[in-house]
């Protein structure tokens, strides 16, 4: 007799966490993702600004499971699901039945409708949206360091004042203030404002307003401008127009925004709630449908909303494990339960902001080292952890970033600029070893 199947949609945190719930329970495993590695994202900020390496914040998917015979890896892009049916298909028309199906496709970046951030913006969401970002930061400043006219604009706008903006502007000041100037020196007297754009009266919105207030005078101390309480209108090529009509012009748009469920949730046909997510029942169920499940940033539980962070995902990954053992055993199942774990951020080099739910907080060096110790702890895999840990001494201690690269070739656009004799054929010029 055939082995109930389990198909796993996604190989974030949750998807993971139910895999691996699930490796030892008499059960087959299809677990698929459009990715062959699972990405670190609370991280993607450093690969951005050239701290870290794309490998060290990505893991492969089928080295997690190398010794679960019960889980397969399917490398394709889920693009039908037919709930009557029980199956799930793929781009290239693979279908899998299941018994059972775990829905954790995540969140992608959205723009909320506000003109012209597509195309005129770099979202930071996945390890693409972050080497890109690398990329546009490098060839921005190897083409002002080719003295082109028009000058290149290096301003740099981040929109959001969430965590990942927060942390996104600490590390680009760094980035520029401790290596580009040093790597450029002649752009080193060179103004290169940052602008940091909040709509919300205050950064960290989820933290306690005493820690917002404290990043905020971090981000300030280090040179950043911080615009609280005003929205953005909409984006142009080289700038940013605020709802009261300011403008601010730069050659590098962040869109630190937000996100949305994955177009995975609209595959379902059921109506979506709150952000496109999928309303489950209070076992992460789908109603009407017991032996469908969503977990993480994807699902909509019944209450107030989850934050759409690691903890809700792994958190519900273990428990819709836990569901479908019971499931199979002919036990009922039982509600989710959400342990806040409390939230931290950091504004770079020995400051970083961590709230506990118990009301203890933490702010500076002492909250940089726990920020530190976490992330170690929680990224995938002995190797990973080693080159992070090598990495982040290795900037600390000399102020260096090892990751800045530029392996891709100029676009045309960018042969345009006057860059002579100094074409980027060369690359080994803009090239450093770690
Ligand atoms: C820049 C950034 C910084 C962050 N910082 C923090 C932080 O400091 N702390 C924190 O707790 N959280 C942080 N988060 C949020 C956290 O990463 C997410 O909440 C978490 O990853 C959600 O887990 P998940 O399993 O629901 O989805 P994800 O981890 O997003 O995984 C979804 C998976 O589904 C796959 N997928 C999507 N669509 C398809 C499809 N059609 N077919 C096949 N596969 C598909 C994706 O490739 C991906 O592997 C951050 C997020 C970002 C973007």
């Amino acid at each position: 007799m055939s082995r109930p199947h389990v198909v796993i949609i996604g190989s974030g945190f949750g998807g993971i966490r139910a895999a691996k719930g699930l490796a030892d329970v008499d059960v087959d495993i299809t677990l698929i993702d459009a990715n062959n590695f699972h990405t670190f994202q609370p991280l993607l900020y450093q690969v951005a600004t050239a701290g870290l390496d794309a490998d060290d914040i990505g893991f492969p998917i089928r080295r997690i499971f190398r010794r679960n015979r019960s889980v397969t890896f399917v490398l394709g892009e889920v693009t039908a699901i037919d709930l009557d049916g029980r199956t799930v298909a793929v781009r290239d028309g693979r279908s899998f039945d299941y018994d059972f199906l775990v829905i954790a496709a995540g969140t992608i970046s959205a723009s909320f409708g506000v003109d012209g951030v597509d195309g005129n913006t770099f979202p930071l969401k996945t390890l693409d949206d972050a080497l890109r970002l690398r990329s546009h930061l490098l060839t921005q400043f190897e083409r002002a360091s080719a003295a082109g006219d028009p000058p290149v604009d290096l301003g740099i706008v981040v929109v959001g004042g969430g965590p990942t903006g927060v942390e996104m502007a600490g590390g680009l000041r760094e980035l520029i203030d401790r290596v580009f100037r040093k790597d450029y020196p002649g752009l080193a007297a060179t103004d290169i404002p940052i602008t940091l754009i909040e709509a919300a009266d205050r950064v960290l919105g989820p933290f306690q307003p005493a820690l917002s207030e404290q990043a905020a005078a971090t981000l300030r101390h280090r040179n950043i401008t911080v615009e609280l309480g005003v929205g953005v209108d909409h984006v142009e090529p080289d700038g940013v127009v605020l709802r009261d009509g300011r403008r601010f012009s730069a050659g590098t748009i962040i869109w630190a925004v937000g996100v949305t469920a994955s177009p995975v949730a609209g595959l379902l046909g059921v109506p979506l709630g709150r952000g496109n997510r999928i309303p489950v029942a209070d076992d992460l169920s789908l109603p009407g449908h017991p032996n469908v499940f969503a977990i993480g940033d994807i699902a909509l539980p019944p209450g107030d909303p989850l934050p759409q962070v690691a903890q809700p995902a792994i958190q519900g990954g273990t428990h819709v494990a836990a569901q479908i053992r019971a499931r199979l055993a002919g036990r009922p199942t039982s509600p989710f339960h959400y342990r806040d774990k409390g939230s931290m951020a950091t504004i770079g080099r020995n400051q970083a902001v961590v709230e506990f739910p118990n009301g203890l907080r933490f702010h500076g060096f002492i909250g940089w080292l726990m920020w530190l110790g976490l992330h170690l702890i929680e990224l995938m895999g002995f190797r990973n952890r080693a080159n992070v840990f090598v990495n982040w001494a290795w900037n600390y201690l000399t102020y260096d970033r090892g990751s800045r690269l530029l392996l891709d070739r100029p676009t045309p656009a960018m042969r345009d600029e006057p860059l002579g004799a100094a074409d980027l054929s060369s690359r080994s010029e803009v090239q450093n070893e770690r």
